[in-house]
């Protein structure tokens, strides 16, 4: 049993989008057990202030430890549970699962794009309660909570995907997801987007969403399109949630390509209009970067394309797509075909466009790391604390609180997390400590593995998951989460 641990003389911030004060933060176990001023001198029942580990925090903000809305860190949570690029960030929790892809409740030897996403070989679990014991057995250093993904669901129960499931493939994708939800996932994702899911019609997905609020979950979803028709595509999700009963989540929301930028001025009026009828969030990354795998449709001659990993050709990783294709004397999209399977990072959207969606009051924080490319996007190190650098500390597009409530209480509420994302009495003990002043992100395009600087302290379930300066993660007390009651 760890000792009791004072956070003390931090500006506390408790992840509700209420105002900052200055206090300490009292840990015992895996709860937070006092918050206020001058803690220590009036600790708990049958507590001395000898039992403590005191921290001392002055010019440091204690907050919430970060959740992240958006992830696809299913596998890599069991590979490598020390989960340093999350964990240096303050993320004390992830949402798994996410655009379709989630490792349960499917198994295969060798999985093909996007499940790859994943990871090729990952893919061992039937059940969501095999998926939970294998992360309760591992401990990661974080806790993990897992969304069911309908492509998953798909390569489960379909004979082939370039079609809409039969009514048996339905009745088998039904009875798979009820039985996550009932094992506690907190939702349904999907990926409309890819071509294994593009053939689903909306009834599809609504029947399975039916199954997600009887349960009490949430549907998030990868748009079926994200640019000329993400309008169409809104109002699809948007119907599909609504018609279900089930609250809504648009993921990574952007307008992509050159063509529709400057179109936030149009998705983000219809969000707030769907929010007069339904529950809604979205949730972003602070980048004008996407990534994911090699397709040739995301590949116009015109934005840069910067290769993150190719099975057929491996020493292009880190370069641009256009050079590879000029030293081969091809054009773009033959390169592309002959690069895949891979990934790349798009720089697809505008900066404009990134800021409208970051500070709009709808949208959360989520990071869509992918920890499997050789050469990832830099969101996979650097989102939360970006966040808080650059687009509170130098833009200003935000409140400190508001930062936080967008990588927290809003998260946890919005992705049914219980007792976690807010700073609360008898709440468990997820906790970052930074520095306002310096907090920052260090990976970049070129070179995307840097630990970010300013996070000093995480707490994770009361133990001590992370100390800034060490690059390395101390504790692995992360849990495998279940769904929370609406
Ligand atoms: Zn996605």
């Amino acid at each position: 049993m760890s000792r009791p641990v004072l956070l003390a003389h931090g500006l506390v911030i408790d992840g509700s989008g209420g105002p900052a004060w200055p206090g300490d933060v009292l840990l015992a176990g895996d709860r937070i057990v006092a918050l206020g001023e001058g803690l220590r001198t009036r600790l708990p029942e049958g507590m001395a202030p000898e039992d403590l580990e005191v921290v001392d925090c002055r010019g440091k903000v204690i907050a919430p430890g970060f959740i992240d809305a958006h992830t696809h860190d299913d596998a890599i949570v069991l590979r490598d549970p020390l989960c340093l690029p999350k964990v240096s960030q303050g993320i004390t929790t992830v949402v798994t699962g996410n655009c379709g892809i989630s490792l349960a409740p499917y198994r295969t030897p060798q999985s093909r794009p996007p499940l790859t996403l994943l990871g090729a070989d990952s893919f061992r679990h039937e059940t969501m309660a095999s998926y939970r014991a294998a992360v309760d057995a591992v401990q990661p250093a974080l806790n993990v909570a897992a969304l069911v993904g309908h492509t998953t669901l798909r390569f489960a129960a379909m004979a082939a995907l370039d079609r809409p499931a039969d009514a048996d493939e339905a009745a088998r994708m039904a009875a798979l997801l009820d039985a996550c939800m009932a094992d506690g996932a907190h939702g349904l994702s999907s990926g409309l987007f890819y071509e294994e899911a593009f053939q689903a019609p909306a009834e599809e997905v609504t029947a399975l969403a039916r199954i997600v609020a009887r349960h009490g979950g949430v549907y998030a979803t990868h748009l079926r399109s994200e640019m000329a028709t993400i309008l169409e595509a809104m109002h699809e999700a948007g119907d599909t949630a609504f018609s279900a009963g089930v609250p809504l989540v648009l993921s990574h929301h952007k307008c992509a390509g050159p063509a529709n930028w400057g179109r936030t001025k149009e998705t983000l009026p219809l969000v707030e209009a769907l929010a007069l009828r339904q529950p809604i969030a979205m949730d972003v990354y602070p980048y004008v970067a996407g990534s994911t795998v090699l397709r040739e449709d995301l590949v116009d001659g015109v934005i840069d394309v910067l290769l993150t990993w190719s099975d057929p050709h491996p020493d292009v990783t880190g370069r641009l797509l256009s050079d590879v294709a000029a030293e081969w004397g091809v054009d773009q999209q033959e390169a592309c075909r002959r690069l895949q399977p891979g990934g790349a990072c798009y720089f697809q959207m505008s900066e404009e466009d990134v800021e409208r969606v970051i500070a709009h009051p709808l949208t959360m924080i989520g990071s869509d790391g992918l920890p499997h490319d050789r050469h990832p996007h830099p969101r996979l190190w650097g989102a939360f604390p970006r966040v808080l650098a650059r687009y509170w500390r130098e833009r200003r597009l935000f409140t400190l609180e508001q930062a936080v409530h967008k990588m927290t209480g809003m998260t946890a509420r919005n992705l049914r997390i219980g007792e976690r994302g807010l700073l609360r009495v008898g709440l468990m003990a997820d906790v970052v400590v930074f520095d306002p002043e310096t907090v920052r992100d260090t990976a970049t395009y070129d070179r995307p593995h840097g630990v970010s600087e300013g996070i000093d302290h995480v707490f994770v379930n009361g133990q001590c998951a992370y100390r800034g300066g060490e690059a390395r993660v101390r504790a692995r007390a992360g849990r495998m989460l279940t769904r929370a009651a609406a």
